[in-house]
């Protein structure tokens, strides 16, 4: 950041803090030759995080993909289309929050499975059959007796 009086490279921020409502970060900073202060403001990242996917490979965080596989596990569930919206805007809120430039797959398949958990039990379970398929059989086994014993 360069000082905008003297033009010099080294400056050094003294405060920082979110300003919420239009999401910047106000920034006061001292130049470490003319000794000025001034504020900068700046856009806190508001793009989605790429996806790291289980090889390796990245991807772009696919909002339709992630829609289609939760209107997948809902089929034919007493859910509407407007609780479905407002589970997966809270799930892109949370990946936008997190601050990460990148973030696993997996990581998205927890949120989702959250929001599932809270919306649907049937879907979470179809949901989580589905994505965790084997790594943790046990759970999920533990999963479907607890809702066996609840309908009882
Ligand atoms: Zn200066």
């Amino acid at each position: 950041m360069y000082c905008p009086f003297c033009n010099a490279i080294d400056t050094k921020v003294t405060d920082s803090r979110l300003i919420r409502e239009n999401n910047q970060i106000r920034r006061r900073r001292e130049c470490l030759d003319c000794k000025e202060r001034f504020t900068t403001y700046e856009s806190v990242e508001l793009t989605l995080p790429r996806i790291i996917k289980q090889d390796g490979r990245r991807d772009a965080f696919n909002e339709e993909k992630l829609r289609a596989g939760m209107l997948r596990a809902l089929q034919k569930r007493p859910i509407s289309l407007e609780q479905v919206e407002t589970a997966l805007s809270r799930i892109l809120r949370k990946a936008r929050a997190c601050g990460e430039r990148e973030i696993p797959s997996a990581q998205v398949g927890e949120w989702v499975m959250e929001e599932l958990h809270n919306l649907d039990q049937v879907a979470y379970v179809r949901f989580a059959s589905v994505y965790r398929s084997f790594q943790d059989i046990n759970e999920f086994r533990e999963e479907i007796s607890r809702l066996e014993n609840i309908k009882k």
